[in-house]
């Protein structure tokens, strides 16, 4: 995808602050950070959404969810826990649409997101 901000990402293209890189996924920090831990984990393979990653059935929703994991662990939040979202859709907040994971954690988080 020529113009998708997230592949210009993987590509190094344009800069990200990347913590974590694997086969198939690349993590980096959101530069809008919501967390003291808020990195985004996204495929290299470009996929609109959860959905369209989902329908691919390839094991790339399981090697992106073990990334997201690793990350947590490297950040050191996987103890107190972290949150995982995949906003998917406009109506859920999706900005980017390329499928990104955000992993959110190093806070209390509240329940429900708004
Ligand atoms: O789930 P959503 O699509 O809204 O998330 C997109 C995220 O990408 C935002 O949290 C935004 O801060 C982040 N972003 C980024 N680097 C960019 C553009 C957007 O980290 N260059």
């Amino acid at each position: 995808m020529n113009d998708c901000l997230f592949c210009k990402i993987v590509a190094k293209e344009v800069p990200a602050d990347v913590v974590l890189e694997t086969g198939r996924a690349l993590a980096f920090r959101d530069i809008n950070p919501q967390a003291p831990t808020h990195v985004l984990v996204v495929p290299r393979a470009h996929y609109e959404n959860a959905a369209a990653l989902a329908a691919a059935d390839d094991g790339l929703a399981d090697d992106l969810l073990t990334a997201c994991h690793a990350v947590a662990v490297q950040e050191g939040v996987a103890g107190d826990g972290y949150r995982v979202v995949l906003n998917t859709g406009p109506g859920a907040g999706q900005t980017v649409f390329h499928v990104h994971a955000h992993v959110i954690g190093g806070r209390s988080l509240s329940w429900p997101p708004g």
